[in-house]
């Protein structure tokens, strides 16, 4: 039994890059936590060094046996155990919902310690609108899957954010310019680091920027909203299905012309056959 803490599962986000943003709060549990389970115990380590905290990590991760998982679980009922990731918010694209869903589902107390997660840090570095925004995580690596990922976030009308890595990113910028239009958008580098860097610029501005050198570090891409001018008329789309179904049945016209419009899917199948049945 824990003299500080009650027992549960406590889930504790850590710097992205500056040991320095360590919250008060996050040591604090750290150091009276009974367990700390953490996606790489080497890169937690580091951190526990640095604040002075010895105690045995326990690896986690979403894919661990579901042995481990229980296990912890059953633990919660009598501890205090802290959840990390290697870096910034878990379950932000890092491991932890599933322990957090079986934790819930036991009955145990489910707390968050928040702090850095680099999606907002990016999207507060951007200068691209805030009040809406989507993140999307890491887009697939391979082209035809990334296509398909970029098409169904083309008609959303909210800023977007990537996570991506430096060898990736110039495909990465292509693909995008490609399946939503040369939106306005910033590539953040390195948050909280020596070298941080934000640079703006067009998707297409961007990836000419980085085609031969490609960045070193971590990358966020941010990307502003389709423009007003963007917004695609009922005619626009009823005139380009009429194109399309000269050359294809209605399914494959309504895919063609959300893909060409960057409109979404939903309705457009069902307008196509209104428009060949006459209507
Ligand atoms: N859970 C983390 C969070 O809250 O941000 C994200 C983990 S995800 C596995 C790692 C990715 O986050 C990196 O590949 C990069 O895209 C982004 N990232 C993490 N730290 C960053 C930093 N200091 N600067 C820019 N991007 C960062």
């Amino acid at each position: 039994m824990n003299d500080t803490l009650l027992p549960g599962l406590y889930i504790v986000a850590t710097p992205i890059g500056n040991l320095q943003d360590v919250s008060r709060r996050q040591e604090m549990v750290l150091r009276q936590a009974d367990i700390v389970a953490a996606e790489d115990s080497r890169v937690t380590a580091k951190l526990l060094n640095h604040l002075e905290i010895r105690k045995p990590i326990t690896a986690y991760h979403d894919h661990s046996a579901d042995a481990v998982r229980a296990k912890l679980v059953e633990q919660m009922g009598d501890k205090a155990v802290a959840l990390v990731s290697d870096a910034g918010t878990p379950l932000i694209s890092d491991p932890g919902y599933k322990l957090v869903r079986d934790a819930r589902v036991a009955g145990h107390l489910v707390t968050t310690i928040p702090g850095p997660c680099a999606a907002v840090a990016a999207l507060t570095l951007a200068g691209l609108p805030t009040d809406r925004f989507l993140f999307a995580g890491f887009l697939p690596s391979k082209a035809k899957a990334r296509a398909d990922a970029i098409a169904e976030l083309g008609a959303v009308r909210a800023t977007l954010i990537f996570y991506e890595t430096g060898p990736r990113l110039a495909k990465a910028l292509n693909a995008l310019a490609e399946g939503l239009g040369d939106r306005e958008a910033a590539v953040a580098r390195e948050i909280s680091k020596a070298f941080e860097e934000t640079v703006n610029g067009s998707l297409s501005e961007l990836a000419a920027r980085y085609a031969d050198a490609p960045p070193k570090g971590e990358i966020v891409i941010v990307i502003g909203p389709p423009g007003d001018a963007e917004a695609t008329s009922e005619t626009d789309i009823d005139a380009a299905l009429a194109d399309a179904l000269e050359r294809l049945p209605p399914g494959k016209a309504a895919r063609e012309v959300a893909k060409a419009l960057k409109v979404s899917s939903d309705g457009l199948y069902e307008r196509a056959m209104a428009l060949k049945a006459g209507e």
